[in-house]
């Protein structure tokens, strides 16, 4: 007996729209939402799809063997789900990081071509050109070359940007300048002019951009975060933004999200806040990825590879 469970706490809407998108994906299979199960069924579940769950409802499924997140981000599965030492398959889509290679294309350049500058400018009925610094003259930095920061590195170089990366382990990209490991990062961010992070949130990248960090930007470089929160010290951004050190700061993510009304990001002149949506999943996409998973499981027993629990990413 095999059955799929769907364990999430999104809207009933949303969770609606994921369940119909997952069962043209996964003909044949029997996909429930969890909620719907009864506990005779829900012994029978061997995989359960993902999307924020509640712990406590996968602690239900007594014959569960794999899990699979319909997101690419798993900090909160790591923490919460760890305990259950079932294998946890995220998402990896190309869908999704083309996507956000476009993103990180369209929010560098909004940087590099000025234009909170001119928006502040046009406030204030200000008619004044800017200087302007060719591309291949301008250093892109990219935190992280996984699936998402090296589709955005790409992106980033075929625009003719000076493009550095930077990993845990040595990689090898065309047209990129790759830098590996912690005792590399600081000389990376002496050169970096607009900065782009997209690093997973795990034990090691937690506060990895703090004052001592930044500080070795140079003066009046640009920060993109598209990936977590707390990877970023929000309190030192805040202080390098108001000494001028940082130029400005384009936020997707935020330690509390949404972002509370009260927080000083709202306001200020130098940030952009984005409401976490640099690159969303894509239900067609994603699902048609997890049926594939599924199938091939289903056909051959192999889990597809799964997250490093103890890497954290
Ligand atoms: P991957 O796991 O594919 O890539 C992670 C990259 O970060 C790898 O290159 C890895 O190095 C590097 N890395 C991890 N830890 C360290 C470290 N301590 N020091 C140096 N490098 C490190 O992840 P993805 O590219 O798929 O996703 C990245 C993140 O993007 C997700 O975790 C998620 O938080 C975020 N995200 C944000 C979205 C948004 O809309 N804002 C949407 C989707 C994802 P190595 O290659 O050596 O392992």
């Amino acid at each position: 007996m095999s059955r799929i469970a769907l364990v999430t706490r999104l809207s009933p809407e949303a969770e609606a729209h994921w369940a119909g998108h997952l069962a043209r994906a996964l003909p044949g299979e029997r996909i429930d939402g969890f909620r719907e199960l009864s506990p005779a069924e829900r012994a029978e579940v061997d995989i359960a799809i993902v999307a924020n769950p509640d712990p406590a409802d996968l602690a239900e499924l007594p014959n569960l063997v794999w899990i699979h997140s319909l997101w690419a981000g798993v900090e909160r599965l790591v923490a919460e789900l760890g305990h259950l030492a079932r294998p946890i398959v995220r998402l990896v889509d190309p869908e999704l990081a083309r996507t956000m290679a476009e993103a990180a294309l369209a929010w560098t350049y909004y940087l590099f071509r000025d234009m909170p500058a001119y928006a502040a400018q046009q406030r204030a009925r200000v008619w004044k050109g800017l200087p302007y610094k060719r591309p291949e003259r301008t250093t892109v930095g990219v935190l992280g070359l996984g699936e998402l920061g090296a589709a955005a590195a790409l992106r980033l170089r075929d625009a003719g940007f000076d493009v550095h990366g930077w990993s845990r382990s040595p990689k090898e990209i065309a047209g990129v300048t790759c830098h590996a490991g912690e005792e590399t990062l600081e000389r990376m961010l002496g050169q970096v002019e607009i900065l782009v992070c997209l690093l997973p949130l795990t034990g090691e990248t937690r506060g990895l951009l703090d004052a001592r960090r930044l500080a070795c930007l140079p003066e009046g470089a640009q920060i993109v975060n598209f990936a977590r929160g707390p990877i970023l010290d929000s309190a030192a951004l805040i202080e390098a933004l108001d000494s001028g050190r940082i130029g400005h700061a384009v936020l997707d993510v935020f330690e509390v999200e949404p972002l509370p009304e009260a927080s000083p990001f709202w306001g200020h002149p130098k940030v952009t806040v984005l409401p976490h949506i640099s690159a969303a999943t894509d239900p067609e996409t994603a699902s048609a990825i997890v049926g594939a998973h599924v199938a091939d499981y289903r056909a051959t027993g192999r889990i597809p590879p799964s997250v490093d629990l103890t890497r954290g990413y």
